[in-house]
């Protein structure tokens, strides 16, 4: 591989991006970037602070004192907001509808923006999120989009949360995906679409080695190598 390279992953939530690009930073040897996280923190503090998380000037007052860091252990990243590990609050189920309210706020937007860019900018990074191959990183070297089914995203995200005994409901589930599909993609600051030089891929029906796979050789494909 070149010496920096950049690969996005978009899609909406439960196509799978999060533990695909896990396992293509592993088989690439580079570092992987989970955006979302970082929104799912400043939602977590938005919360934690009894601010509105659809409330602009209140989370603009909020973003002076987050300070968002990464970390890596064992392949996986670790998010620190304000030095404190929040990677498995910030997983807790009603966290995916706050971080997309935050993130329809441009300032919130800004903030997080110059965090991943400068992750692009010293590491070689398989990047996931929404806006990466169309904000982030409009140069990435290659670009994916990742979709499926929203009763398949629900089931995905059901079936995690019930492997980690945490009692929630399907139907909920597929009621929260479809209202932040919804959201994301008609927010004015970067929707969520697919970049016009994004390579679409719908995993709908696919076990998840199988769509594992069929990144990896988008990658190859695209890269040459
Ligand atoms: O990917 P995840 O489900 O963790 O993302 C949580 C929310 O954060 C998304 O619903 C979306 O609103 C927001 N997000 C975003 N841009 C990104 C990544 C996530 O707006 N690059």
């Amino acid at each position: 591989m070149p010496e920096i390279t950049a690969i996005a992953i978009d899609g909406p939530a439960g196509a799978g991006k999060s533990t695909i690009a896990k396992a293509a930073a592993k088989a690439l040897g580079c570092i992987y970037v989970d955006t979302g996280a970082m929104y799912r923190a400043v939602g977590l503090h938005a919360l934690r602070s009894g601010v509105g998380t659809k409330d602009p000037a209140a989370l603009a007052g909020l973003l002076s004192g987050i300070k968002i860091t990464l970390g890596y252990e064992n392949g996986g990243q670790r998010i620190y907001l304000n030095g404190e590990d929040v990677s498995a609050e910030i997983r807790r189920p009603e966290m995916g509808m706050a971080a997309s309210d935050v993130s329809a706020m441009p300032q919130v937007r800004a903030f997080l923006l110059d965090l991943q860019r400068d992750m692009a900018k010293r590491h070689s990074v398989v990047m996931d999120g929404r806006d990466i191959g169309t904000v982030v990183l409009p140069e990435a070297r290659v670009k994916i989009f990742l979709t499926a089914a929203p009763e398949e995203r629900a089931r995905r995200r059901y079936e995690e949360h019930i492997a980690k005994g945490e009692a929630v409901s399907y139907n909920k589930i597929l009621q929260d995906i479809r209202g932040r599909d919804a959201q994301d993609e008609n927010r004015s600051t970067a929707p969520l679409r697919r970049a016009e030089d994004a390579v679409l891929l719908d995993t709908t029906g696919f076990e998840l080695e199988k769509s594992v796979a069929a990144v990896l050789q988008i990658i190859r494909d695209s890269m040459q190598y």
